[in-house]
């Protein structure tokens, strides 16, 4: 078990590494997101005529599209130096304040998960915002005192993946609020063709499109599945990446034609065959699937609801019926009908016996 989550984390940290060598570091290189690309050229033009820091940045959208690259790209444009940190990393307001006053004029402040921040730390972080000042509390008790320190202009970038659970006050002190999407095969064939160029290997012109169909319009999962399908070639002592490379390691890690992998089966299948297709909470599909909410809610579902094979409603989860066309069961055999309502079920007088 050990082995197995050492050798996972050292997995991680090469595939960390290798998204780093691979990082987009001009705006050219960033493919994609033409909405988000002009929003921020308007407002990075606009702020280095003023000669002022660019407003407050919040990047939002499923992992691995792009948030913390945009944000090195921002930084370059404006030829500040960008200081990365995360929600979860700042525990104390201290820690905050440390980090802010060490900013020079300019800086950009990325705070990645920026909806883990803490109440205490996020309501430090108010007037270091709006006002570029720290006030700090000295002493305890009735003779306690607010000491205002001033602080360089800068510009925070957060980025979240879920939006839902910021706070209105923290949100709002965002001057600019930009939601990526999921990517068009096409933008995606472009960042693998640039990713293989950047690392030397050769890949087919069909083997492109099928690990853009299969990246589940992300990134950061087409560089890995690029990554996957190099090893494979290389243990087959091939020069390049052509379609039989491709389903060799396909069918080994399991990633079917739509880019499913078998947690997203796993999903859809214990909501077909445990709850009847829905509609279910996310609290019982958590428990049946002993997954967490988070990442449910983040990492798996969106790309299901964007392929329409699953739906999100008040009364909780459901499976639709081009879900159960892909994983080859028959819509009409399951509990609920074509119009999503149970259907009645038939009891046999053997069953009714039982
Ligand atoms: P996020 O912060 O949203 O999780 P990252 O910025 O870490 O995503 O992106 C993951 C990987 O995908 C990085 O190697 C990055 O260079 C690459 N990438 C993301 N978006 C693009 C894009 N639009 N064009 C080219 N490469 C991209």
């Amino acid at each position: 078990m050990t082995e197995k989550k050492n050798s996972t984390e050292a997995t991680n940290v090469e595939e960390e590494k290798l998204f780093t060598s691979l990082r987009a570091v001009a705006w050219s290189e960033f493919c994609g997101q033409e909405k988000v690309k002009q929003s921020l050229h308007v407002a990075l033009t606009a702020a280095k005529k003023r000669k002022e820091p660019i407003e407050h940045i919040l990047l939002y959208g499923p992992p691995g599209l792009g948030k913390t690259t945009l944000a090195h790209l921002i930084a370059k444009e404006m030829e500040v130096n960008i200081r990365i940190t995360s929600g979860p990393a700042i525990e104390r307001s201290g820690d905050l304040a440390s980090i802010l006053t060490n900013l020079e004029p300019g800086d950009v402040l990325f705070i990645d998960e920026i909806h883990r921040l803490n109440k205490v730390v996020e309501e430090t972080l108010y007037p270091a915002m709006e006002d570029y000042a720290l006030d700090i509390v000295i002493g305890k008790g009735p003779s306690a005192r607010t000491l205002r320190l001033d602080l360089p202009k800068f510009t925070i970038v957060g980025a979240t993946t879920r939006i839902g659970l910021m706070s209105a006050p923290l949100r709002d002190r965002f001057g600019i609020i930009q939601r990526l999407n999921f990517y068009s095969p096409n933008d995606l064939e472009s960042i693998i063709k640039n990713a293989s160029n950047k690392l030397e290997i050769e890949v087919n012109e069909t083997a492109i499109k099928e690990l853009a169909k299969r990246a589940r319009g992300t990134p950061r999962i087409a560089l890995k599945l690029l990554k996957r399908a190099r090893d494979f070639a290389q243990v087959k002592s091939k020069s390049n990446i052509d379609n039989e490379v491709l389903t060799d390691a396909f069918s080994l890690l399991e990633i079917d034609s739509m880019g499913l992998d078998d947690s997203d089966r796993r999903l859809l299948k214990a909501l077909i065959e445990k709850h009847g297709g829905g509609p279910v909470g996310i609290e019982t599909m958590a428990a049946t699937l002993s997954e967490d909410i988070g990442t449910l809610e983040e990492v798996i579902e969106p790309y299901l609801m964007q392929l329409g094979f699953l739906k999100r409603t008040p009364r909780g989860r459901e499976a639709t019926e081009k879900a159960y066309k892909h994983l080859k069961i028959p819509f009409e055999l399951t509990q609920r009908g074509a119009q999503g309502k149970p259907l009645e079920k038939k009891i046999s007088p053997q069953e009714k016996l039982l």
